[in-house]
């Protein structure tokens, strides 16, 4: 069984809904297994900044698929959740990215992991240290990281607080918009 962790973003239309609606096409996934959801954080637009804030969560899950393949699930839950490319550091309804395989480095034309900009990102790894408390690379690598930023600065602010998969999955809005 592969350790993964994934990163969920939204800044368009209802963002809890969108982070829950994502969450949920995982849990539907038979080969993918939900194991925690960080908290929500709000943060500001990175890139082209003329843009609504960002909901941000990390997600660590289990499944027996290769990157590749998971990327392909990552790619078909933002479709199906109505993701419209159209500029790269734009708008977007739902990102799903994989941070993190295993401890593997895998580096193919669509793919590479870590990924690539995961460690520049405080709106990254915030919420993936939360879910990773016991894994000492990423806590090493992560302290290390967001020591040489200022967190207000990044405008990485915790939005709501999340204890378990169940409570993230029962929080209202997902409810309301079903
Ligand atoms: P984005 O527009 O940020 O979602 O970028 C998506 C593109 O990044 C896709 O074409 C992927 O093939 C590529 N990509 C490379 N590495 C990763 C990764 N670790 N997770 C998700 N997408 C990736």
């Amino acid at each position: 069984m592969n350790e993964v962790y994934l990163s969920i973003g939204t800044n368009i239309g209802e963002r809890e809904k969108n982070l829950q609606q994502a969450v949920q096409a995982l849990m539907e996934q038979s080969a993918v297994q939900v194991k925690r959801v960080s908290s929500i954080y709000e943060t500001a637009a990175v890139g082209y900044t003329e843009q609504a804030d960002f909901l941000n969560i990390a997600v660590a899950v289990e499944s027996p698929l290769m990157a590749q393949e998971l990327l392909e699930v990552c790619q078909s839950i933002e479709n199906e959740l109505g993701r419209v490319r159209e500029m790269r550091w734009g708008p977007r309804i739902i990102d799903l990215d994989i941070l993190l395989y295993n401890h593997e480095n895998i580096e193919t034309e669509s793919l590479i992991i870590p990924h690539p900009r995961m460690y520049e990102r405080a709106f990254v790894l915030v919420p993936l240290q939360e879910i990773a408390p016991s894994d000492e690379m990423i806590h090493e690598k992560s302290t290390r990281t967001l020591q040489a930023f200022n967190i207000e600065q990044e405008g990485v602010k915790l939005w709501k607080k999340v204890d378990s998969v169940d409570e993230f999955m029962r929080f209202e809005s997902l409810n309301e918009f079903k």
